[in-house]
């Protein structure tokens, strides 16, 4: 206990004196006040306790969302077939206005499918349940692979969809997801671009990192909403009930991916004039500066 009553945490060490014919003359005490480093120490166990547990939390929500989206996809999956099945007659003919009611139900499927795809998707990364095949990636095969998979939308919007300066470069990454990342960032220009508008992706190296742009001259992000896109189930100006496409899950799935993959996502936007989403990724060995 200190003078003032507190009490601490407190190294004694006390040391027999005794002189040169080895009698015993007095004590000397030192005391070190251990209570900082204690403290320090009690903090970071309780510090690794709350972080074992969250980790813990995270296992379960993750185990209990994939199982969730198992058991959901089942049924859905029989609704589309037997919607498929009326629509084709085969169990007797139906009227045009039943047909139409089948193709709702059908779209309306497809679009709950894609959401119970989405938060699979989203829990397994969380729970880092995902491996990574990551090796030199060429990036004019991937724009190869990714732009004819967005041209057909882009077409059909009226919206003019250029890429240029990827060809000869190479990053580090794993394919797939690199391909799942731009895919994201080009639906998503080609969701909030109005018809007439143009988006652009675009490479550019920056010493170790090569910048992957996606630019467009949609709607933009108003100022105060552009710090949540990249939350999970954040959709600016919308609610999570809305019957609007998308599940406010993309923007977060591609980030944790370009993280993983030792790079980032990042946003400039002006509302009204655009969005230009830069996914930064290591340079491939070869190419490393
Ligand atoms: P989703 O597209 O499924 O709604 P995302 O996570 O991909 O979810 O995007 C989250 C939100 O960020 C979108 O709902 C939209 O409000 C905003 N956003 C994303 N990309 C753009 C873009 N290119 N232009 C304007 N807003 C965008």
């Amino acid at each position: 206990m200190r003078k003032d009553g507190t009490r601490f945490w407190a190294n004694v060490v006390i040391t027999a004196l005794r002189d040169d014919a080895g009698t015993l003359v007095g004590f000397a005490k030192v005391t070190r006040d251990l209570t900082e480093r204690r403290l320090a120490e009690q903090q970071a166990i309780a510090t690794a306790r709350r972080l074992a547990q969250s980790e813990q939390a995270n296992q379960v929500k993750a185990s209990f969302l994939a199982a969730m989206s198992h058991e959901l996809r089942t049924p859905l999956n029989a609704i589309a077939g037997y919607a498929d099945l009326l629509i084709s007659g085969i169990g007797g003919g139906v009227t045009d206005q039943q047909q139409q009611y089948l193709t709702r139900i059908k779209s309306s499927q497809q679009h709950l499918l894609s959401i119970i795809n989405d938060i699979l998707n989203f829990s397994r990364i969380e729970a880092g349940q995902v491996t990574y095949d990551i090796r030199d990636v060429p990036l004019a095969r991937v724009v190869d692979a990714v732009i004819p998979m967005i041209e057909p939308q882009a077409e059909a919007k009226g919206l003019h969809l250029v890429h240029s300066h990827c060809d000869g470069l190479h990053v580090r990454a794993d394919r797939a997801k690199l391909e799942q990342v731009l895919l994201n960032l080009l639906s998503n220009a080609v969701k909030f671009t109005e018809p007439g508008g143009s988006i652009t992706l675009s490479c550019e190296q920056r010493s170790a990192m090569v910048a992957i742009m996606v630019t467009d001259t949609g709607i933009g992000i108003p100022p105060e909403e552009i710090g949540s896109i990249f939350q999970p189930f954040i959709q600016v100006g919308r609610t999570l009930t809305s019957t609007q496409e998308g599940t406010g899950l993309g923007l977060a799935i591609s980030s944790d991916l370009a993280q993983a993959m030792g790079g980032e996502l990042t946003v400039h936007s002006a509302e009204g004039e655009g969005s230009r989403f830069t996914l930064m990724l290591p340079v491939a060995r070869d190419a490393a500066p």
